[in-house]
């Protein structure tokens, strides 16, 4: 059996004749807010298909009713039991064509369809793309940070120690890092970012595509200050920090920390010179701290 099919729209002999489907699954995006950013594929495929497999029929139905059809659709989830997942296969089988659709974006990113596309290529099925809206490209693209190379990392854990040691993960990657966060957990977030990657420069977009759509870029604790001291915003949030600096600049960077470290330690406390020299120049707190003790210590 290989992994290999022929894929696309076309004429097939199936369960259903009338259909202009060929028999397979048919990953289909949504739009993330604006509902004009269906795309023509996306609609002939919700309006051709037998039936679509959603995460909630409810807000599936929203989008049916705005391209006016009203094919038949099931709940799918990736935790739905395995036998769900055999039913809508065999379907296909049989010369079915399903659309698998999330409640927003692309399907399969922080949303099910991994199990479902797994199984059919373990059974030699048909699956077929039909891209659009992603909320993660979308931000990456608003942020200003580098694109050619980028990693999406999905949800954070909800408490900071696990949040730390999650975004620890990512030191010492050469890439923007994409993340998607809630408003009432991003303050936190921010902060325990700025503290295990350093003061990166970062960009948080809210309600891409919708009436209230903003961006805010600066750095990880100027943001987190900033949304520290306001309610938590509304809506939806992409997160996009950008990567660790290079060798060569974080060496400079040392010895830049290093010359104001010891000018600041003669103006105040070993706390505040490490605090001061870290908003400047973005190296960590808990090192420059370290640090001032050995300078102190030579100084002695
Ligand atoms: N599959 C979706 C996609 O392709 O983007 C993502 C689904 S995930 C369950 C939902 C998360 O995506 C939200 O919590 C938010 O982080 C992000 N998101 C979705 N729509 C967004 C929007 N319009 N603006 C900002 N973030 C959005």
């Amino acid at each position: 059996m290989t992994g290999t099919h022929q894929t696309g729209n076309g004429q097939r002999s199936s369960a259903n004749p009338l259909n202009i489907l060929k028999a397979g699954l048919y990953i289909t995006a949504t739009p993330i807010g604006n509902l004009g950013d269906i795309t023509l594929r996306a609609q002939e495929t919700l309006k051709n298909v037998d039936f679509i497999a959603c995460e909630d029929t409810r807000v599936t139905a929203k989008l049916l009713a705005f391209i006016g059809t009203n094919t038949k659709m099931m709940a799918y989830h990736d935790h739905s039991d395995a036998r769900v997942r055999d039913r809508i296969l065999d379907k296909i089988e049989a010369g079915f064509a399903v659309a698998l659709v999330s409640d927003a974006g692309t399907p399969l990113i922080s949303d099910p369809g991994y199990k479902l596309v797994a199984d059919a290529r373990a059974r030699d099925i048909t699956v077929t793309t039909i891209p659009g809206p992603c909320a993660a490209i979308a931000a990456l693209t608003l942020s200003g940070l580098p694109t050619d190379k980028f990693l999406f990392a999905g949800f954070p854990p909800n408490k900071s120690g696990a949040r730390q040691t999650w975004y620890g993960d990512y030191n010492q990657l050469k890439a923007s890092l994409v993340i998607y966060e809630s408003g009432r957990r991003l303050a936190a977030s921010l902060a325990d970012a700025a503290a295990v990657l350093g003061n990166r420069p970062v960009s948080v977009s809210r309600e891409i595509t919708k009436k209230f759509e903003e961006t805010r870029t600066a750095t990880l604790s100027e943001l987190a200050a900033i949304y520290a001291d306001i309610d938590p915003p509304k809506g939806e949030i992409v997160i996009v920090i950008g990567p660790s600096v290079k060798e060569e600049d974080i060496s400079k960077i040392e010895i830049a920390a290093e010359e104001i470290l010891g000018k600041a330690l003669k103006h105040m406390s070993t706390k505040s010179a490490a605090a001061f020299t870290a908003e400047l120049t973005g190296a960590k707190k808990r090192d420059l701290y370290q640090k001032a003790l050995e300078i102190e210590k030579s100084r002695d």
